[in-house]
């Protein structure tokens, strides 16, 4: 951390300053240019508080040099992580596609995209049993029965399941029953929730916020690794733009930025990130060229009778189409 002093600091408020610096553990160096003077900090300064020390009358402004998320950064972990669900790989050249439904809705639906997903392909069945409605009118999900269903789902098709956890309130049954927990991105910074799912060490599918930045995403991350987690898969799911031709803006520039930041996996949502089923397939195939670790898409049986996003569900048959076209990208970019 880089302290900016004010032009008319004087020499003794500077001492002072540096030495109270001193007193508290750091490292100071002085650094003196023609129209600069700052103070270099080295040390841990994640626990400054940086609006304190920015009301030091000599202090003009704060520069921080390295980033706060240790546990999720690249610099203290290299290597890429690769997570392990029930025996699927992903990340550090591992890809897989998780799809099904927004919601579970019934036994003959879940299992009968479960069914046509897997045949297509896909390594996970994914669907809400619990839903974020921004309408307290709307289908909420069919709850614990949603939850048993994806269960029955997994011993009849194998598929690992991917579903939402909303509050703390099911903590037992997700460590339980569900292979990857999602966080929703209305609840990226429920920071209780996250230091409780945290604490599961269970896999966590992490969603970007509906306006948050990817350091807010990896802060995130940090805290279920704070908790104790290491297998945390990061979603860019699309974020709020000015723009309304599509639901939310999706932001493929997250895949290469995120995997300069963090060792973590990155999978992209092109169904909440566009909203519309047409533009699924191009953002999806979008996102494999640009490194995407996986792909979480939405597929139903009958999409013009889903109880939640069916116009960005695609059918079985498109899906199909979709993972034809994503191994060609994938082969493409293959490295030799
Ligand atoms: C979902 O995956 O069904 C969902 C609600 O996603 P998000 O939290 O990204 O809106
Ligand atoms: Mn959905």
């Amino acid at each position: 951390m880089i302290l900016v002093l004010k032009q008319d600091a004087k020499p003794e408020a500077i001492h002072q300053l540096s030495d109270q610096l001193h007193s508290m553990g750091f490292v100071v160096q002085e650094i003196k240019g023609e129209h600069t003077h700052m103070l270099g900090l080295a040390g841990d300064t994640t626990q400054i508080d940086r609006d304190q020390f920015g009301r030091i009358d000599i202090v003009d402004s704060i520069m921080k040099v390295s980033e706060p998320y240790k546990l999720a950064g690249r610099k203290f972990h290299p290597e890429d992580t690769i997570v392990d669900v029930c025996g699927r790989k992903i990340g550090g050249g591992n890809f897989v596609v998780m799809a099904g439904p927004c919601s579970v809705e019934s036994e003959e639906q879940i299992l009968s995209v479960a069914r046509d997903v897997k045949a297509s392909g896909a390594s996970f069945i994914r669907g809400g049993a619990f839903k974020p409605r921004t309408s307290p009118y709307a289908f909420q999900g069919l709850g614990l029965d949603g939850l048993e269903l994806l269960k029955m789902a997994r011993q009849k098709t194998g598929l690992p399941v991917v579903t939402e956890l909303m509050n703390n309130d099911y903590l037992e049954e997700f460590a339980r029953d569900v292979d990857i927990i999602q966080i929703g991105a209305r609840n990226m910074q429920n920071f209780s929730l996250l230091r409780e799912v945290g604490q599961l060490k269970k896999p966590v599918l992490l969603k970007r916020g509906l306006a948050n930045t990817i350091e807010e995403l990896l802060m995130a991350a940090e805290y279920l690794m704070a908790g104790g987690a290491t297998d945390i898969m990061l979603c860019e799911r699309g974020i709020r733009t000015f723009e309304t031709s599509t639901r939310n803006t999706l932001d493929l520039s997250a895949i290469p930025v995120l995997h300069r930041k963090t060792h973590l996996p990155v999978i992209v949502d092109p169904s909440h990130g566009t909203g519309y089923w047409h533009l699924v397939e191009p953002m999806a195939l979008a996102a494999v060229a640009a490194g995407a670790d996986g792909l979480i898409i939405e597929v139903h049986n009958a999409p013009q009778c889903a109880l939640c996003d069916g116009p960005q569900s695609l059918t079985p048959e498109v899906f199909h189409q979709l993972m034809k076209k994503i191994d060609r990208v994938r082969a493409a970019i293959a490295e030799d």
